[in-house]
């Protein structure tokens, strides 16, 4: 039997990068990132072409902090350049551990590379108008509503912890360095890209582009550059096993393998959080709707048993 390495799109979740409880220094954000490299490596040495997408939450947080402190100093910078910074920042991490691990496994002609992507968003989406991300550091309500009149930015109050802002989630549509991407897969590459969401941009009328303050969901955004690079699997590592229904109930139950019919059916019973699990599930079926060979939701760990499709949920057609 010939065997047929599979285009894979890895999404990596928060756990890759920074472990909860842990500060987020550089040391142990390296660390993680190690162990997350071993992992795919591991995939490559299986036979697999790798793109990998990540997310950015407590970078893009921290970016966000040291502009607000040091603007008395230095000019703060708009969101979108906050999120092109944390690209960079994870990228070289992944970069360098990846090519650390490749040395040490003796694997050679599959040099890592990390594009900063744009991710293109509808300037009518429905999410500019009411936003719903809370991003950055947390404020009193005087600080907070004395911003709001000075910016005409919106903050909210968010669960007890303090005041903070809110920006648009919008629907990603397209990448717009997706040929790159195809061109160093080819190559042999292990490609980053459209970490942390991609950086939103809208398209002007002639054709330009320009960056908007807004946080692109990774997950959803991930599913795009799979569709665009022409994965044949996109795959979600997170930091549980396998999606669940009932969730931390008693009668919690967890899925294997689904189709994409059940997982709709059971995402429409709301089994599914907004904001961690169910933005994974529509990502997950978006991929297989437009003609994927398959989604895989399951924990970093695994992930090489749930390519073969011997752990995680996986989630196929009709
Ligand atoms: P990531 O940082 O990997 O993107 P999130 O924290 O956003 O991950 O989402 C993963 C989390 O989703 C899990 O840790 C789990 O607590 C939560 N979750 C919510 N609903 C479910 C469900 N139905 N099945 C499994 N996990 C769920
Ligand atoms: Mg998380």
């Amino acid at each position: 039997m010939i065997f047929l390495g599979k285009r894979v799109l890895v999404a990596l979740g928060g756990n890759a990068i920074l472990q909860s409880g842990q500060k987020g220094t550089f040391q142990e954000q390296l660390e993680n990132v190690k162990i997350t490299a071993q992992q795919i490596v591991r995939m490559l040495q299986a036979g697999h072409e790798i793109v990998v997408t990540h997310g950015n939450g407590p970078q893009v947080g921290a970016i966000l902090i040291q502009n607000e402190l040091g603007s008395a100093s230095v000019p703060a910078m708009p969101m979108d350049v906050c999120g092109s910074e944390s690209q960079g920042f994870i990228g070289y991490m992944f970069c360098q551990s990846l090519h650390n691990e490749m040395v040490e496994a003796g694997l050679s002609g599959h040099e890592p590379v990390c594009i900063v992507t744009q991710v293109e968003v509808d300037s009518d989406d429905p999410a500019f108008v009411r936003p719903t991300k809370p991003v950055g550091p947390f404020y009193s309500e005087e600080q907070a509503k004395a911003r709001q009149a000075a910016t005409g930015e919106s903050w909210i109050e968010d669960s007890g912890r303090g005041w903070r802002r809110v920006v648009p989630s919008p629907d990603p549509k397209r990448i717009v360095e997706a040929e790159a991407v195809v061109r160093l897969v080819e190559a042999g590459s292990v490609v980053i890209a459209s970490g942390g969401g991609g950086i939103p941009v809208v398209r002007l009328d002639d054709g330009r582009l320009k960056g908007v303050e807004a946080v692109i969901d990774k997950d959803l955004a991930g599913e795009r550059l799979a569709k665009e690079v022409g994965a044949d699997v996109f795959m979600v590592l997170t930091d549980v096993p396998q999606v669940a229904l009932n969730f931390r109930s008693p009668q919690e139950k967890r899925l294997g393998r689904v189709t994409a019919d059940e997982l709709e059916a059971y995402q429409a019973e709301g089994h599914f959080k907004a904001g961690s699990m169910g933005p994974k599930v529509t990502a997950a079926l978006r991929f297989v709707r437009n003609g994927g060979e398959r989604s895989v939701i399951a924990c970093l760990d695994e992930a090489l048993e749930a390519l073969e499709g011997k752990a995680g949920t996986q989630v196929v057609g009709s």
